[in-house]
């Protein structure tokens, strides 16, 4: 189901039930023993303030919902809003502004931009594993956009900016793609160090790098199994063997067209959360938007995000 006529966008009780089917196939799980099998719902009682979704732990005696531990815990928005942002920022190509859903939702514009972060939250997988290896092939480039907050006036040595270094001013991303994958990050700036410490972090050294001519890429790519490149600045996109960095090219126009359509106003301490939006959507572009929302749903454990985290003072 993806129509947001749904029940589960409707009706409180209906979303927590989706919720719990989804956290917990096997029937629940306490979060604080990880017991399994001495689970009891407790009814809710109003004159007693028991709240519903409520269950007893029999072997630690301590008391549970399915929110505890996971993005939704503390929140107050009700369960079935949530479900309804996550299918919106799942199922909307370039990303929805947080007034786009403060309107949709009903909910306050500062709780709105507050849950979005959360979501965004669980779309990052916080252990990804390397990627490429042998016989396999990364894809690396930069970008850039927008402006840094503070831009620099002169250069690393002191020697003022030219007309050519303004890029120093911007915000650079670098980004790999591996078999159709993306992973994407915001650095502060884009040279051979810091780019050499994402793909140590994150490429398999077995891998073939491709990338164009950047000279951040020449040592660097020793380090890997080969290492080839397009010249752009010969107008060469795709050479006679077939390499080419075109797919990450086209991660950065996704994700720069969502930028200025949607982000525009994003501050450089948040631009990591939008990239990671734009990964999680780009990564799950052949699944249906309801198969991307369940696996958002499926992330929200673990990565309860704290109002200091965000800097942001309002409650939601
Ligand atoms: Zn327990």
């Amino acid at each position: 189901m993806c129509d947001l006529t749904a029940p589960e966008f409707q009706d409180e009780d209906i979303a927590r039930k989706h919720i719990e089917a989804n956290r917990w196939p096997d029937g629940p799980v306490c979060p604080h023993c990880g017991g399994t099998e001495r689970n009891y719902p407790i009814k809710a009682n109003e004159k007693k303030k028991i709240r519903k979704g409520l269950y007893k732990c029999n072997d630690c005696k301590t008391h549970f919902t399915v929110t505890i531990g996971t993005v939704f815990e503390g929140s107050r928005v009700l369960l079935n809003k949530w479900l309804m942002a996550i299918h919106l920022m799942c199922a909307s190509k370039k990303g929805i502004s947080s007034h786009q859903l403060h309107r949709m939702l009903g909910v306050t514009y500062k709780t709105a931009w507050f849950m979005a972060h959360r979501i965004r939250e669980s779309m990052v997988d916080d252990n990804p594993p390397p990627i490429g290896g042998k016989g396999k092939s990364v894809q690396a480039d930069e970008t850039y956009f927008g402006n840094v907050e503070k831009p620099r006036t002169v250069r690393v040595d002191g020697t003022p900016y030219l007309k050519k270094g303004k890029v120093a001013n911007k915000r650079p991303i670098v980004s790999l793609v591996c078999e159709g994958k993306a992973r994407t990050f915001h650095v502060k700036r884009a040279n051979a160090e810091t780019v050499r410490e994402i793909l140590v972090a994150n490429v398999s050294r077995e891998t073939e790098l491709h990338t164009d001519e950047s000279p951040i890429y020449t040592r660097l790519g020793e380090e890997y199994a080969a290492h080839k490149t397009v010249n752009h600045s010969k107008g060469q996109y795709v050479r006679s063997d077939g390499m080419t960095t075109n797919n990450v090219e086209n991660y950065f126009s996704v994700f720069k067209r969502g930028m200025k359509g949607v982000y525009q106003h994003c501050k450089e301490k948040h631009l990591q959360r939008y990239i990671n939006e734009f990964d999680f959507r780009y990564n799950t572009r052949d699944l249906t938007d309801a198969e991307r929302a369940t696996k958002a749903l499926q992330g929200i454990e673990g990565k309860r995000l704290t109002y200091r985290r965000t800097g942001n003072g309002a409650h939601v």
